[in-house]
């Protein structure tokens, strides 16, 4: 047999072996995760050279990953038709740490140690193949590249300092090309090598990676077998007919075992957004959120340069909130994958929560959708979504797309979809133009706005400006909590005998610094003088009687102060003092700053 050689390893991957077994990664099952992204990135490069060199991938070997979990030993093997490695490559790639990612892991580490920080940093980046000894004491790796004839098996052992390569000779472990690991899993850990377990890790992890990832499992399908007549029954009924005896069948199941397609082959991100239909992107909505109502609009795009990703977005067809609530911090609406690979670190999803939050502002938060990065790492923290430059440039990149998503209901013909969309998320744009000056623009023509020639439906400001007088230089607004209160505006009747549109602004949230950003003017609200006239008590029938008596008093002062005042009015709140003015020219009466409060409180 050809000789087995000994190799020792790098200095760094020794030691990197040692943190990972004794102090990473908190959830060993991720080592399937890292385990299938190599074979879906050995399978990529295949992909991606044999554009160029169709020889290599000339033994038919379809593209896939196929797992099979042996319960009794407690052993799981991996195969891939991917790229595989030559002798050297095994050496280089798993032997010493040239490799990008791992290297910078320990960089990263070094660098926060000489910082005097602790281990924080741990759990920022995929590790990759190490990961498999977090479960499994011995690894084997069998493998076969085109770039060479023979195929080469490399195998370590946990705690070991050195690894050993030999030439593969057993005739039933030979692959055309790719790469065979298998994972010989330690006692404790055993359980992983279960059929159902597996698949539902690759399910899991690994839905969407874009190879089919076959498991191996028990299927059974039900088949009818005929039983015996009871003899003595037949004899003395010779007269049944044939078909009446066929009937006397029982169902059985029969087992066996095969291979089954356990992930969806194309990720529709993946796919060319004029093939996908809108049905299939509803259905993708409604499976991966688990929703039963289609979404109001969807975009699905690509970005390249600075950052690469793709991303498909939804805007809900309803508010998951109750009617008062704008923001949830409890999100979990963006799933973010890298190359296809599904980030999270638990079931739980608390990464998925910090995802969501990281890419959108909170008043976006409604927006669900998945998003694929190419740049960031497999093991991406909670730290790097944090912090990190790349994040920062997609969650530009989307909030842009989310704006053009619902501007585009907004343009739908149908009426109908925008103003259902207003109804559910309109108070999460308000709380927009609070929180995010720097999309004013963006939020502006989102807008909408109940006026004083369009009480019923709702206008934008396009609509306003379309309607506008020719002479008219401003856009006329009144802040109130109410439309009532707001038509009782005095000033408001001077620009509706013009025929001039005010919109009305009520409500809590309201969007005026976009509006006064705008340069739109806004109509004061109150500029009253109240004359006392009665004291005391509130009294009805006194109060309609001196509005009779002073009401030419009450219009020959107006005269006088023109538009200095809004109106003059009989009031019995005073009691002592002639008259009062109430307010100042852009401020709330007392009795609106009270509801306020009330409202806020
Ligand atoms: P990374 O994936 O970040 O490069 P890993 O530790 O996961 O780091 O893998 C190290 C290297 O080993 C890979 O870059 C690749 O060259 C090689 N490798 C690992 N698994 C496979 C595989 N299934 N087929 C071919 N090469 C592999
Ligand atoms: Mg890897």
């Amino acid at each position: 047999p050809p000789p087995v050689e000994k190799y020792e390893y790098q200095a760094e991957v020794s030691r990197l072996m040692d943190l990972i077994v004794n102090s990473l990664y908190s959830n060993k099952e991720v080592f399937l995760r890292e385990l299938i992204s190599n074979a879906s990135d050995a399978l990529d490069k295949l992909r991606y050279l044999s554009v160029t060199d169709p020889e290599l991938s000339k033994d038919a070997a379809d593209l896939d990953i196929r797992i099979y979990a042996d319960k009794e030993n407690g052993v799981i093997t991996l195969t891939d038709s991917g790229i595989g490695m030559t002798r050297q490559e095994l050496v280089d790639c798993l032997g010493t740490i040239a490799q990008s990612g791992t290297a910078k892991f320990l960089q990263a580490l070094k660098d926060n140690k000489d910082a005097g920080g602790d281990n924080n940093l741990i759990g920022q980046f995929g590790v990759g193949f190490y990961s498999a000894f977090l479960v499994a004491d011995r690894v084997t790796v069998s493998t076969k590249s085109p770039k060479s004839d023979k195929q080469y098996v490399w195998e370590g052992v946990e705690g070991s300092s050195s690894y050993t390569i030999k030439e593969e000779t057993d005739p039933q472990l030979i692959i055309p090309r790719g790469t065979r690991i298998t994972l010989h899993l330690k006692p404790d850990y055993k359980g992983f090598a279960d059929p159902e377990r597996v698949q539902k890790l690759v399910k899991n992890y690994s839905q969407f990676v874009s190879f089919p990832i076959y498991t191996w499992q028990e299927k059974g399908y039900t088949k009818e077998v005929e039983v015996d007549d009871d003899p003595a029954e037949s004899k003395q009924d010779n007269q049944h007919d044939q078909a009446e005896r066929k009937k006397k069948t029982k169902k059985v199941v029969e087992r066996y075992w095969d291979w089954e397609l356990t992930n969806e082959t194309q990720p529709i991100w993946l796919r060319n957004s004029k093939e996908v239909t809108t049905e299939e992107y509803n259905e993708f909505y409604r499976k991966t959120f688990n929703e039963y109502l289609d979404p109001l609009a969807s975009s699905h795009f690509t970005t390249e340069g600075e950052v690469e990703f793709r991303s498909i977005l939804y805007v809900p067809p309803v508010s998951p909130m109750g009617k008062d609530d704008v923001v949830n911090q409890k999100t979990k609406n963006i799933r973010l994958y890298v190359k296809r690979v599904f980030i999270s670190d638990d079931f739980d999803g608390e990464l998925v929560r910090i995802v969501s939050v990281a890419v959108f502002p909170r008043y976006l938060s409604f927006i669900k959708g998945v998003v694929d990065s190419h740049d960031l790492p497999l093991n991406v923290s909670r730290e790097i979504l944090q912090e990190s430059r790349i994040v920062r440039i997609m969650k530009k990149r989307l909030v842009k797309k989310a704006f053009d998503m619902i501007l585009g209901i907004s343009l739908s013909e149908n009426r109908e979809d925008y103003e259902k969309f207003w109804d559910n998320f309109g108070k999460h744009l308000k709380l927009g133009c609070i929180e995010d000056r720097e999309n004013h623009k963006r939020l502006a023509p989102l807008l909408r706005f109940f006026s004083s020639q369009s009480e019923n439906d709702m206008i934008s400001l396009d609509e306003y400006v379309e309607n506008m007088k020719a002479e008219q230089k401003a856009i006329y607004y009144v802040a109130s909590d109410s439309i009532t209160s707001a038509k009782n505006a005095p000033f408001l009747e001077k620009l509706l005998e013009k025929e001039l549109e005010v919109l009305y602004l009520q409500g809590r949230l309201r969007p005026r610094q976009v509006l006064d950003d705008l340069g739109c003017s806004v109509i004061p609200l109150n500029h009253v003088i109240t004359l006392s006239v009665l004291t005391g008590d509130k009294n009805e029938e006194k109060e309609a009687a001196a509005k009779k008596e002073f009401g030419q008093t009450c219009d020959w002062i107006k005269k006088r102060l023109g538009d200095k005042v809004a109106s003059v009015q009989i009031s019995s709140r005073l009691s002592s003092s002639p008259c009062v003015l109430v307010s100042g020219k852009f401020g709330w009466s007392a009795n609106m700053e009270r509801l306020m409060k009330a409202q806020s409180a």
